[in-house]
């Protein structure tokens, strides 16, 4: 199983952190993401980018890195003539930041729909008492601020994952306010089932965030993950 050969590979490294290296892990449980590719050196960014359509994402690629942002490590909208030299200054704020970071490249990825879609966060988190606990809320910039999520216990059944969506704040957001077209909550609902599956299957997942799940019309993708192991 595909999912299973991936952790059993962050047991053989020094840190239990994973990041964008395993998104297949998503990939293997059918969980949409964008096209994305991890390249080490710029000539493979620049291949990579043109197998793309459009402007590209890129990101750094290091479990000792999991806040990309904060240090410079993401990119969006590159377009084809800027991704060599953006390759080197992701590379070299990353080194800046952190000289000993184990870097495995950059992943050139596929943009998202934002302008359509919502930034949610699918996650989970172990609790002592409770299990393991399945989170879904508002994603993106306004996470910290507004704290809009909600908690159900794994296995996590269609009607419960039905009702996290109802029962965050902003669930107006995700239903069209503004007149903004509704997002498709039959993919949100299966995404939080999916997650509730991968961690249950897996008990050495001790925690895992999708952050941002971009919720559109016409589906959902999950274009950032991380999550640390046993
Ligand atoms: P991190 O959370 O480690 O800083 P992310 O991969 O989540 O890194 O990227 C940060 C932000 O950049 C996201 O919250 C999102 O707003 C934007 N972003 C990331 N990937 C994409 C993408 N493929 N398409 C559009 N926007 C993206
Ligand atoms: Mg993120």
């Amino acid at each position: 199983e595909r999912a299973r050969e991936i952790l059993e590979r962050t047991k053989e490294r020094e840190t239990n952190k994973l990041g964008i290296e395993a998104m297949d892990l998503l990939e293997a449980y059918g969980i949409p993401t964008p096209e994305g590719t991890i390249v080490s050196d710029k000539e493979a960014a620049v291949k990579a980018a043109k197998e793309i359509e459009g402007n590209v994402v890129m990101k750094i690629v290091s479990p000792d890195i999991l806040h990309k942002s904060d240090i410079g490590g993401v990119e969006v909208n590159v377009p084809a003539d800027e991704v060599a030299s953006t390759y080197d200054n992701i590379i070299s704020r990353a080194r800046n930041y952190q000289p000993d970071a184990n870097i495995l490249g950059v992943q050139v990825q596929e943009m998202a729909d934002l302008d359509a879609g919502t930034e949610t966060i699918v996650g989970m988190n172990r609790d002592p008492q409770f299990g393991p606990l399945v989170m879904f809320g508002l994603g993106g910039i306004f996470v910290e601020v507004l704290e809009d999520a909600t908690f159900r216990v794994a296995p996590v059944s269609e009607g419960e994952a039905s009702e996290m969506i109802d029962e965050i704040d902003s669930a107006p957001l995700l239903r069209g306010a503004r007149g903004r077209d509704p997002v498709d909550e039959a993919s949100v609902i299966e995404t939080i089932q999916r997650i509730s599956q991968l961690v249950t299957d897996f008990p050495q997942i001790l925690e895992l965030d999708i952050n941002p799940l971009v919720a559109t019309p016409d589906g959902v993708e999950a274009v950032d993950i991380r999550a640390t192991i046993d």
